[in-house]
C-alpha cells in the first residue's frame, strides 16, 4: 500500500470481471448482444476501468442509469454505444443527442423534444422504447404512442426494452408475452429493431428462453449470483481492504466509542481502523460486522464512527498496527462475503457494494 493515498483502499480485479463476462457470453454461445450494466459507478468498483475490462470481454454496449454517468464516461470513451436506462429530464434531452447517447424514451412528448433538437442540429439521437409490460417503474402501455415515436424522423429508434418484476413464473410469462405482443405490434407496421431486451442478471441466467437478441447483466458481471434456478459459475471481483491504525489494551469494564455501548467484557486487546460508514460500510452492523486479520474474525465493537471502527484482537494478538484487515473478501479464509454482508445488514448485494463511497480509492489488478 506504500503509493497509496490513504490505508483504506478497493482491489478489483480486472480479470475476473472479464471472465464473469465471457461466462455469460459463453452460456449464449455468444449469440446474444451484451449491454453491460456499469450504472452506479460499476456496481461501486469504478466506471472507467470496469468499462474498459467489459469492452474488451467484448460487451457492445454498456449502460447507465442517469446522464451525469454517461457524459463523465462519454468525455473518456468518445464512441463506445452508451445506453441511459433511467429517465432523462426533458431539458437535458439536448446532451443526450449531442453527445451521441443512446436514451431510454417511454413517451411522446419526450420523444417529440428530442426529436426537435435533432432537427434543428441536423442530427438523429438513438433511442430505445421502453414498455410497460407490468413492473410499473418507466415504460409506455400505449402500442399507438409507441408507433408515433417510432414515426419521428430525427430518431433512430434502434431498440425496443422492458423490464421484468420477477415475482414468480407465470407474471414473467405475462410481462414477456406483452412484450412480445406490443413489439410484433410495431413490427407489423413495418417497424424494425436491432435491439430488444428484457433479461438483467437473474432472468438472464434463470430465463434463457426470453433473451431475445440481448440481455443486460449487471450484477452477475461483478460475480454477485442473485439467480435460482440455472447455474453459472462467476467469481466476485472485489476486495475492500483496510489497515489497522492503532493497538492497545483496555481494561475489564472500560467501554468503546459513542456511548460506550460495548465494554470490555475482561482485559481486550483492541484495534482502530480508518474506514467507516461515510466509506458505505453499513453503520447497522454494529453487533455483527467483522473484519478479518491473519485469517481471523475480528468482531467490530461498539458503535462504527463515519471514518473509524474499533475491533476486538483477542483472536490475533500477533496483529500490528498496519496489519492487514479484509472488510469484504470472497468469502473464503474466514472473510466477510458481499452476499454475507447483504445479510447481516439486511439487504441486497448490488446495495453493499454500490454503496461503497468514492473515498476509498479503486486499485485495479
Ligand atoms: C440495473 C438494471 C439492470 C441490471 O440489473 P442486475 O440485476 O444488476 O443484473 C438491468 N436493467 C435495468 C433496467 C436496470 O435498471
Amino acid at each position: 500500500m506504500s503509493e497509496l493515498i490513504r490505508d483504506t483502499a478497493v482491489f478489483v480485479n480486472l480479470n475476473a470481471l472479464k471472465y464473469n463476462l465471457s461466462q455469460i457470453k459463453n452460456m449464449y454461445s455468444n449469440k446474444v448482444h451484451v449491454m453491460a450494466v456499469i450504472k452506479a459507478n460499476a456496481y461501486g468498483h469504478g466506471d472507467i476501468e470496469v468499462s474498459k475490462a467489459f469492452m474488451d470481454a467484448g460487451a457492445e454496449y454498456l449502460a447507465v442509469a442517469t446522464l451525469s454517468e454517461a457524459l463523465a464516461l462519454r468525455q473518456i470513451y468518445s464512441n463506445y454505444p452508451l445506453f441511459i436506462l433511467g429517465h432523462t429530464p426533458d431539458r437535458l434531452l439536448g446532451m443526450v443527442a449531442e453527445n451521441n447517447i443512446t436514451q431510454t424514451i417511454f413517451s411522446f412528448s419526450q420523444a417529440k423534444i428530442l426529436d426537435d433538437i435533432c432537427f434543428g442540429k441536423n442530427i438523429k439521437a438513438k433511442v430505445h422504447l421502453k414498455v410497460d409490460t407490468g413492473f410499473h417503474r418507466l415504460g409506455c402501455v400505449d402500442k399507438e404512442e409507441l408507433l408515433s415515436i417510432c414515426r419521428l424522423r430525427n430518431l433512430e429508434v434502434e431498440g425496443i426494452f422492458s423490464h421484468l418484476a420477477l415475482v414468480n413464473e407465470e407474471e414473467n410469462l405475462k410481462q414477456y408475452n406483452l412484450f412480445l405482443k406490443v413489439t410484433e405490434f410495431l413490427e407489423n407496421k413495418g417497424i424494425r429493431f436491432r435491439y430488444k431486451h428484457i433479461s438483467d442478471s437473474i432472468s438472464a441466467v434463470d430465463y434463457p428462453e426470453y433473451s431475445l437478441n440481448m440481455i443486460r447483466p449487471g450484477a452477475i458481471l461483478y460475480g454477485l449470483k442473485g439467480f435460482h434456478k440455472g447455474e453459472l459459475d462467476v467469481i466476485p471481483a472485489l476486495e475492500f481492504v483496510s489497515h489497522v491504525s492503532q493497538i492497545r489494551n483496555i481494561s475489564k469494564g472500560e467501554g468503546v466509542g459513542y456511548d460506550f455501548l460495548w465494554r470490555a467484557p475482561t482485559d481486550t486487546l483492541i484495534g482502530t481502523l480508518p474506514f467507516g460508514y461515510a466509506d458505505g460500510y453499513p453503520r447497522n452492523l454494529m453487533n455483527k460486522g467483522y473484519v478479518t486479520i491473519f485469517g481471523k474474525k475480528c468482531p467490530i465493537i461498539g458503535v462504527i464512527c463515519m471514518d473509524q471502527c474499533m475491533v476486538d484482537l483477542s483472536s490475533v494478538p500477533e496483529a500490528q498496527e498496519g496489519s492487514r484487515a479484509i472488510i469484504y473478501g470472497d468469502g473464503k479464509n474466514n472473510t466477510m462475503s458481499i452476499d454475507e454482508a447483504a445479510k447481516l445488514a439486511g439487504t441486497n448485494k448490488n446495495e453493499i457494494v454500490s454503496r461503497i463511497s468514492a473515498r476509498p480509492p479503486r486499485i485495479y489488478i
